[in-house]
C-alpha cells in the first residue's frame, strides 16, 4: 500500500492515522515537537523542525504524498517538500488562508461576503479604520491566530490604543463585529477529479474563543442551507482544491457572512465520525490518496463536544453514558485550553 504523508502530529493527524489504516494505508507524520499525539497511530514519525531541509527531503521520499493537519506550513518548508512529492490540498490554498487579509481579499475576489475590514499596520491607520468600521470591532493578527488567540476586542475608539498595544507589532487586521443570530461550518470534500462533497453544515458556539460545541442539524432554512454549501464549493473550485476544509460562517438575516476558512480537516467536523459512513478524515484521505469521495450523509442528529482541559475528569462518566462516543488524544498531560478528546452524542431516532 501507499505512504500518506501527514505535517504535523496532533489531534488531527492523529485520527487522519486512523483513517488511513483503515484504508490500509501507512501514515508518516512530521512534527517538531517530542510525543506528539499521532506518534501513537502512525506508521513512522520524523521528529525534526521545518528549516531542516534534509529531514523534509528524507521524509518526502519516504511518502507517495504529503498533507498537513495546520496551515502553517513555511513556505521554504513546502519548497523542499514540492519538489519531491505532490502536497495537497497545495500552496494557493495554504498561502490563502496563512494571513486573513489575503483570505478576505480572496473571499470578497470572489463574491462573497466578508465583515467590513482594513489592514493595520500603525496606530494612526487603526483610528482610520476605525472612524470608517465603527464599533464594536475586533482587531486580529493576520498570521498564527487560533482558538481566538491574537484578538482584541473593541468596544468604543478608547479601547483602540490598548488594542494596538496587544498586537505587539504584529500586522493585524481590522474586523467590523458581525450581529449574527448563530455560528455554522461547511466541511466540505473535493476530489482530484474535480468532484465535490460536502457533509451537513453543522452549528457552532464558542466558549472563551474555543469551540464548544458542534450540533448537526444547524438551525438553517433549506435556502440558506443549500447557499452554505454552493458557496464553499465554490471556494474549492477556485483554488483547485484537493482534500477536505473547513469553512466557518456566520449566520444574519442579511445573509451568510464567511468568517475563516481553514485548509484542513476541521474540529467543527469531528461529529462525521459517527454520523456519517464516510467520516471527514477517511473523506481527506481518500481525496488526497487520488481514491473517489465516499459517502458523507448524514444518518443521524449529532451534538458533538470537545473535552478541554478538565472536562477530562468527567471521562468515567462519559464512557458510560448511552448513545455517546467517546474520543481521546492520547495527550499526557492536561492543561487549561488544551483540547484532550470530545464526544459525539448521537441523537437516536432522529435524522
Ligand atoms: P479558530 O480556532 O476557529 O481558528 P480563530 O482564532 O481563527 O479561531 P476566529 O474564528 O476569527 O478566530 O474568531 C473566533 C470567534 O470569535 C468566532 O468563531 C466568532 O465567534 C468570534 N468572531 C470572530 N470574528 C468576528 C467578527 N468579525 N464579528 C463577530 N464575531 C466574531
Ligand atoms: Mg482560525
Ligand atoms: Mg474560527
Amino acid at each position: 500500500g501507499s505512504t500518506i504523508g501527514i505535517l504535523g502530529g496532533g489531534q488531527l493527524g492523529r485520527m487522519l492515522s486512523v483513517a488511513a489504516a483503515r484504508l490500509g494505508l501507512r501514515t508518516h507524520i512530521y512534527e517538531p515537537g517530542a510525543n506528539p499525539p499521532a506518534a501513537d497511530v502512525a506508521h513512522a514519525v520524523t521528529t525534526a523542525s521545518y528549516d531542516d531541509a534534509a529531514a523534509l527531503g528524507a521524509f518526502a521520499k519516504s511518502v507517495d504524498v504529503i498533507t498537513y493537519e495546520f496551515e502553517n506550513i513555511p513556505t521554504q518548508a513546502l519548497d523542499v517538500l514540492e519538489a519531491i512529492a505532490p502536497v495537497f490540498p497545495g500552496r494557493e490554498a495554504l498561502r490563502i488562508s496563512q494571513d486573513r487579509l489575503t483570505e478576505k481579499d480572496f473571499l470578497s475576489e470572489l463574491g462573497l461576503t466578508t465583515a467590513p475590514y482594513k489592514a493595520i499596520d500603525s496606530a494612526e491607520a487603526l483610528d482610520a479604520a476605525l472612524a470608517e468600521i465603527g464599533t464594536p470591532a475586533i482587531l486580529k493578527t493576520r498570521r498564527f491566530g487560533y482558538d481566538g488567540k491574537g484578538q482584541a476586542r473593541i468596544s468604543a475608539s478608547s479601547d483602540a490604543a490598548q488594542a494596538f498595544a496587544d498586537m505587539a507589532g504584529a500586522p493585524a487586521i481590522l474586523e467590523g463585529f458581525v450581529d449574527f443570530s448563530h455560528e455554522v461550518s461547511v466541511i466540505a470534500a473535493r476530489a482530484l477529479d474535480g468532484s465535490v462533497s460536502a457533509f451537513d453544515p453543522g452549528e457552532n458556539v464558542h466558549k472563551d474563543g474555543i469551540l464548544r460545541t458542534t450540533t448537526v442539524p444547524a438551525r438553517l432554512s433549506s435556502a440558506q442551507r443549500s447557499d452554505a454549501v454552493l458557496l464553499a464549493a465554490r471556494i474549492l473550485n477556485a483554488l483547485n482544491y484537493v482534500g477536505v476544509m473547513g469553512v466557518e460562517l456566520f449566520v444574519t438575516p442579511k445573509g451568510l457572512i464567511v468568517n475563516e476558512i481553514a485548509p484542513r480537516v476541521h474540529n467543527s467536523g469531528h461529529w462525521t465520525q459517527n454520523g456519517c459512513a464516510i467520516d471527514q478524515f477517511e473523506q481527506h484521505i481518500r481525496a488526497v490518496a487520488g481514491w473517489p469521495l465516499g459517502d458523507g450523509q448524514r444518518h443521524t442528529d449529532v451534538v458533538m463536544e470537545n473535552l478541554i482541559g478538565d472536562d477530562m475528569d468527567r471521562v468515567a462518566d462519559l464512557a458510560a453514558e448511552p448513545d455517546c462516543a467517546l474520543h481521546l488524544y492520547g495527550k499526557a498531560e492536561v492543561k487549561p485550553g488544551r483540547k484532550m478528546g470530545h464526544v459525539n452524542r448521537i441523537q437516536r431516532g432522529k435524522a
